[in-house]
Order: C-alpha cells, then sequence, then structure tokens
C-alpha cells in the first residue's frame, strides 16, 4: 500500500472538498445589485466580526511570486492577494495553501495582462487606433479568458492614464492623447476584462502620464482645471463600468505622492466618486514614501499610504510588517483596518471566490491560443494599422509585381512574447513577415529577407551590405523599423523619438538603393518620422500588433485588408515639440504670417507631421453636407447634425468621420477644438452614408480651478473631417443662463 504523506492527504481532501465541475467559460463579473449585494454586506460584515487583528491585516497584503515570499502565508493568512504567478499548477497550489487558513479565504491572484496571456493582441495604444469600441473590448475579453483560464483571476489593468508626451514609455499601455477617445476606451476594457472573468484595477489613480518630460516616476504637476476635464474623466468611466479596484500611481501629483493622498484616494475617489472596492498600491509604493520625502521610516509610511486610504499594499510588505503595531498604538483606528477589510472582502465576494472551485490546471491548455482567439486577434491588428503615406498607390502591391525584399530583424524573426513560456502551456508560434508574404502572393512573387539589424530583440547594427544587396535585387522594398522587446512599456523613457542611428543608418542605405521602399513602423509609441518620410512610398505605422500582426502587415500590403487605423496620437516633426497635440488652447499671437513674434520656433514649424485622428485608406472617400438640425439650442438641449460621407474610388473601406467643438468664447479660454464624437463608417465602392452626431450642451462644459463645471451659452462651433484638421465647420448659438455645478 502507497502511504501519502499527511501534507497530500490534506492536500487532496480540500481538493475533493473544493472542486466542483469546471465551468466553460468564466462567467462574467460585475457589482451585484440590490437583496444579493446587501447578503454580500452582511456576509463580510460577519466574517470580519470573527477575525483577529492579524487575520484582518493578512488581507491586506499583496505577495509576489519569487523573493522573500513564502507559500507558507498563505497557510497563516497572512496573504490577501498574490501577483505574478502564471503557471496553472503552481496557482492551483496557492489556493490549496490558502483553504488550509482558519477563514479558508480565497487570495486574489493577479497578473498584468495588458494585451494577452497567450494569444496576443496589439498594444492598447494600437487598440485605440482602430477607433473601433468593439474591438477594444474583444482584446481586453481575450486577455482575460486567457490569463483566466490559467487560474488567474485579476488584472493590473487596463492603464487609463492621460498623456500627450510619446517620450513617457507607457503611452502604449493607454488609449491616447485624447480624452473622449479614453474615456470611451477606458470603460469598454473595463467591461471586456470583466467579461473574460478578470477583475480590473484601473490604474494609475492619477496623473502618472503627466510625468515631467516624459521621465517615467518623476513629478506630476496639474492645474485642477485640467485634472477634472483631462484626467479624471477615464477614471470616472471606469468605475461606472464596474471595476474592482483602482490602483494609486507611483508618482507624486503636485507634491503629494498619490499613495499618501487622502484627498484623491478617500474623499475624492471614495467620497465624491462613490467608489465600493478597494484600493491598492503600486509597486512598492508604499515603501518609495520614504524616497519621496513623505515618510521617515517604514511604520510612517504605512501610517501615510494606509490613512490616505490604500487598503492594499502590493509588495512592500509594510502593512504586514507595522500595521498591526500602529492599530495597537491607536495611530490607525480600527475602523479604518475594517473599512479596508471590508472592501477587500466586498471584492472577493462580488467575484464570486468564495464559491469558486480550486482551480483545474487541466483547464489551462483547453483554453489558451484558441482559433477563435488567434482569429479575433487578427481582425483587430488588422484594424489597428495606420496607413500613413501611400506615395503614386504604391500600396497595394500590384499584380504585375514579381519581387519584394523584407529587411528588419523585427519582420524576419517570430514574434512570441508570452507570459506562458514557462508554463507548459500551448505558445502561438506566429509566422514571420516574409512567410506570410509569400503565403498570400503566391510562387508567381519572389520574397527575399534580410535581417539588416543584430536582432529582432536588440536593433543594433548587423549586416548593412547584405540588406542592401538583397534590397538591390527586387522591385520593392518593404522595411520594418521600430523598437524592440526591451524598449516597451514602464521604464522606457526616451529623450530621442527618431529612429536609432543603426536603423536610420539602414534605412538610408536601402533608400539609396534606388527602389521603392514601405517602412513599417514597429514601435510602442509614436516616433519622428521627418528625416525618411519623404523620402519613401509608404508608411505604416503598427503598434506592436501581437500574435497575428505580420498576417495582417502582410494582408495590408497585398491587398487582402484595406487599412482603416487612425493616430490616437499626434506624431511631431521633432522631439522638440514634445508636448504636442491637437486640443490645445488659442494664444494671443496665433501663426498667422509666419514671423518672429507669433507662437512657434525658430527651426521647426509649428504643427506636427501628422495630426491626430489622422490615417489613409485604399479608398477615397468625400466628406461634405455638414448641416446641423438647429443654429440655436437652449442650454438644456442638443447640438445635433450630420455629415455625408460618400465612396468615390477604390475598394470598399472603413473611414472614421470625426466631430470636434470649439466654444468660442467663454469664461476661459477653451481649446481650439475637441473630440466629442466619432463613427467608423464601413462603405462599398458607389455607396455613401449620412453620420448623425447629438451632443447634450451639458457635456461641452470645462471645470475651474475650483473643480466647478461650468457650460456657458454662447457660439459653439462644429468641425467634421477625417483627422483633427477637420475643415468642414458650421456655427450653433446656445441659448439659455450658465450652468455651474459645484463638486
Ligand atoms: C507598475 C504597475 C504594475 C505593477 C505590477 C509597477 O511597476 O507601475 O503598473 O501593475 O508594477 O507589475
Amino acid at each position: 500500500m502507497m502511504i501519502l504523506s499527511r501534507r497530500v492527504l490534506i492536500a487532496c481532501g480540500l481538493a475533493a472538498l473544493f472542486s466542483l465541475p469546471a465551468k466553460a467559460q468564466p462567467a462574467p463579473l460585475s457589482w451585484k445589485t440590490g437583496e444579493e449585494a446587501r447578503r454580500i454586506e452582511r456576509r463580510v460584515d460577519a466574517l470580519i466580526a470573527r477575525m483577529t487583528l492579524a487575520e484582518k491585516i493578512g488581507q491586506l497584503n499583496l505577495w509576489g511570486r519569487g523573493d522573500e515570499f513564502r507559500m507558507e502565508w498563505l497557510e497563516e493568512g497572512r496573504t490577501g492577494a498574490v501577483m505574478n504567478f502564471t503557471e496553472p499548477a503552481q496557482i492551483r497550489e496557492v489556493q490549496l495553501r490558502a483553504a488550509r487558513a482558519r477563514h479558508r479565504i480565497p487570495p486574489i491572484i493577479a497578473l498584468d495582462a495588458i494585451n494577452g496571456f497567450a494569444t496576443y493582441f496589439p498594444q492598447p495604444i494600437g487598440q485605440a487606433s482602430t477607433f473601433n469600441l468593439r474591438l477594444v473590448e474583444l482584446a481586453s475579453y481575450w486577455s482575460a479568458r486567457e490569463a483566466r483560464a490559467a487560474g488567474v483571476n485579476w488584472t493590473f489593468a487596463p492603464m487609463i492614464d492621460m498623456t500627450r508626451d510619446a517620450r513617457w514609455g507607457r503611452v502604449m499601455e493607454g488609449a491616447g492623447e485624447d480624452v473622449h477617445l479614453a474615456t470611451l476606451i477606458a470603460a469598454a476594457r473595463v467591461a471586456g476584462y470583466q467579461r473574460g472573468g478578470l477583475a480590473t484595477s484601473a490604474k494609475h489613480f492619477v496623473g502618472y502620464g503627466e510625468a515631467e518630460g516624459g521621465r517615467d516616476y518623476n513629478s506630476v504637476w496639474i492645474p485642477v482645471s485640467k485634472l477634472w476635464d483631462y484626467h479624471m474623466p477615464p477614471f470616472r468611466a471606469a468605475i461606472e463600468a464596474g471595476a474592482f479596484t483602482i490602483m494609486t500611481s507611483l508618482s507624486a501629483m503636485n507634491g503629494v505622492a498619490s499613495t499618501a493622498d487622502r484627498g484623491l484616494v478617500t474623499d475624492i475617489l471614495k467620497g465624491r466618486f462613490r467608489f465600493r472596492g478597494f484600493v491598492v498600491s503600486d509597486f512598492e509604493s508604499v515603501r518609495e514614501l520614504i524616497a519621496h520625502g513623505m515618510a521617515t521610516d517604514g511604520p510612517d509610511a504605512v501610517r501615510r499610504a494606509f490613512m490616505a486610504g490604500v487598503d492594499m499594499d502590493m509588495m512592500s510588505g509594510l502593512y504586514d510588517a507595522h500595521l498591526a503595531e500602529l492599530v495597537q498604538r491607536g495611530v490607525v483606528p480600527r475602523s479604518r483596518l475594517d473599512d479596508a477589510v471590508r472592501r477587500v472582502l466586498r471584492v472577493k465576494m462580488h467575484m464570486g471566490l468564495f464559491e469558486e472551485p480550486i482551480y483545474d490546471p487541466a483547464l489551462a491548455r483547453r483554453d489558451m491560443a484558441t482559433a477563435e482567439a488567434r482569429a479575433d486577434s487578427l481582425t483587430v491588428a488588422r484594424e489597428s494599422i495606420v496607413l500613413l503615406r501611400n506615395q503614386d498607390d504604391v500600396l497595394p502591391v500590384r499584380p504585375a509585381l514579381r519581387s519584394i525584399a523584407v529587411i528588419g530583424g523585427l519582420a524576419t524573426h517570430q514574434e512570441d512574447w508570452q507570459y506562458s513560456d514557462n508554463a507548459g502551456l500551448p505558445r502561438v508560434r506566429p509566422p514571420t513577415l516574409p512567410d506570410e508574404l509569400t503565403r498570400l502572393l503566391g510562387p508567381g512573387v519572389s520574397i527575399t529577407a534580410a535581417p539588416g539589424l543584430a536582432t529582432h530583440c536588440n536593433l543594433a547594427a548587423g549586416d548593412t551590405a547584405g540588406a542592401v544587396a538583397t534590397a538591390r535585387d527586387a522591385e520593392l522594398v518593404v522595411v520594418m523599423l521600430g523598437e524592440d522587446c526591451e524598449q516597451i512599456g514602464e521604464g522606457t523613457s526616451r529623450a530621442h523619438l527618431d529612429l536609432p542611428a543603426p536603423q536610420q543608418a539602414l534605412l538610408d542605405a536601402v533608400i539609396a538603393a534606388g527602389k521603392p521602399v514601405v517602412v513599417i513602423m514597429h514601435t510602442s509609441r509614436p516616433f519622428v518620422l521627418t528625416r525618411f518620410v519623404n523620402r519613401v512610398s509608404a508608411v505604416l505605422q503598427a503598434f506592436h500588433l501581437g500574435t497575428e500582426g505580420r498576417t495582417a502587415l502582410a494582408e495590408v500590403i497585398a491587398g487582402r485588408v484595406n487599412p482603416s487605423g487612425k493616430l490616437p496620437m499626434t506624431f511631431p516633426r521633432a522631439t522638440g515639440q514634445v508636448p504636442i497635440y491637437y486640443d490645445r488652447l488659442p494664444t494671443g499671437r496665433p501663426r498667422v504670417k509666419d514671423f518672429r513674434y507669433e507662437t512657434g520656433y525658430l527651426d521647426e514649424r509649428l504643427e506636427p507631421l501628422f495630426p491626430f485622428g489622422f490615417g489613409l485608406s485604399y479608398t477615397r472617400f468625400t466628406l461634405d453636407r455638414l448641416r446641423l438640425d438647429a443654429t440655436s439650442v437652449p442650454i438644456t438641449g442638443t447640438i445635433a447634425g450630420a455629415v455625408r460621407l460618400a465612396h468615390s474610388g477604390g475598394p470598399a473601406g472603413q473611414e472614421v468621420v470625426q466631430f470636434y467643438v470649439r466654444q468660442k468664447v467663454a469664461s476661459r479660454s477653451r481649446p481650439l477644438r475637441q473630440l466629442r464624437h466619432f463613427e467608423k463608417v464601413a462603405l462599398e465602392p458607389g455607396a455613401n452614408a449620412t453620420v448623425r452626431f447629438a451632443l447634450p450642451v451639458r457635456s461641452l462644459g470645462f471645470h475651474d480651478d475650483q473643480g466647478r463645471y461650468h457650460v456657458e451659452p454662447g457660439e459653439y462651433e462644429i468641425f467634421a473631417g477625417t483627422d483633427a484638421n477637420a475643415q468642414l465647420s458650421a456655427t450653433v448659438t446656445v441659448t439659455g443662463a450658465a450652468q455651474v455645478t459645484v463638486p
């Protein structure tokens, strides 16, 4: 007879106790309402009443795999949540261990599933460039569903920080520069993740994207009016969409570290926004209060963060070390402790964790990298690609074309970054760009390839001569350049947004070979394309597209897919123009006569290279007949109207019709224009569509420096177009008395 150890027996017993039949699909997560919500509150209260001080504090610790964390802490009730466990067997182990603690409170299992788990989707900035909310929701849904299949149940996403600074590496995690687009996307991403079974953590509250000079983690200065007009709307939308948790920021806004900012976390987030979930610190941001000069030592940092309203401590271990003593000494009131624990337990109960079976690792295989996920990833990638230039209609390639040279390590290497690398889970091995061009164009077109650079994950100089020779022998050259796997996301600020020197040198050499050149910019942020844009035939912007990206790019080049992406950020002509954005305020000295005493630069033009919202198509579209339903609207009413979009040549295609508004005169200077509505419209050859807009006047207001919201009468100009330079315009007069909402 085989003798099992006591430990294994306990594990088996608990597994039998908790294992329920596996569900085919994760249940969508949403806040329960009515009697169900009241029942949860009673359950939470009853549980808190039975918990010791140590057990309560245990719920407020978020530990990460590795380093000092020990699995025993789960059994000891010292762990409310864990992060960075991606292997299904380990996740099961985490749950089993936690089930041995006295109250068997399930841990939350967290991961930054930003744009995928096994199947990768375009980065969030690339999702934004689809201008298609359904696809944004879908990308988040799959990221959640696959991570959920591995046992994860909480994601540190979406990042909904606003920024206008491409130097900041984390622009790739956001939705671009525009608050209207980003607010809609914040809600879509929360909905998608939670439909896929992951609780969300909208982050980073608040203002992280304003890091001075684009330097990650740096100081943030935001006037009250801008905070409310620009930074808060995505957070409000995420909360309204049902986000379960909110993460603070690593940065300090207006001199106060967010993790210690009681005004922000308690008064605004939990008070004014009535946020019922819990607030988690960012990685070690409780400890970093010492470096910020806002706390003398560990206990002081805990006091500041906890009393500011930060409920859960990510990774610093300081709540674990010091909170008990602070409560015992009366520095932290027990009511505040219970409030934090209540929030954590409430989220766990609304997530349904107490009813959840112990995770079965066999589930992971079944739901990972499915054909359906990959098909959806391809759909998003197709709509994410932005065509920036297409001289002489060089794209799509003509049927007579017989050879293409593909240059660049990013094009010739498989892109396969995945969490599931170590987990024995199915991995997607995406094809390369030459593979896909060969497949789509058939044997009649010769596809040759040369990396030209060191490797796909180190874009240092490589075999330039080989690349040039390959280019010279082809009729068309496709060069893929940009940022490699170490150059995206957190901690990747750039002082220069031009192509790095080895890539520019490669491109110059390839251009000199004299063949038409198509550049694919495979970056995670806007780059400065000025040095080469007019010397190449076409430019495609691809924000890292994910697993199916090479296929989508090949389809665009071959003409199987008609590009329809639009830039979610302004592309500067020079790094020195940054921050550059379309919804700026007017100046007293606009650039009119092009002379010294008007706003501008001595050494560069004022305008960007490509405006926000820009993107070409293989189709020619005509936009005309902008008309308003009424030229005078009461302040309580709605400005409505329509414009006509016509297909005027080329294949079937999609265009994003954009409506911008300017309030001409107000009690504060108002932006030159702001996006207020857009529609992505598909048209067959010869077709046209009437695209309507309806803007409640109350949504067109602004905040003052006391945080009051104003809606004012007067003239409003409506612009319609296909990018931020929209030229069609009409004016409407808003009548009635000004309205002010006091917070
Ligand atoms: C980032 C967060 C992230 C966390 C955990 C931090 O450094 O700022 O956005 O969720 O790490 O990975």
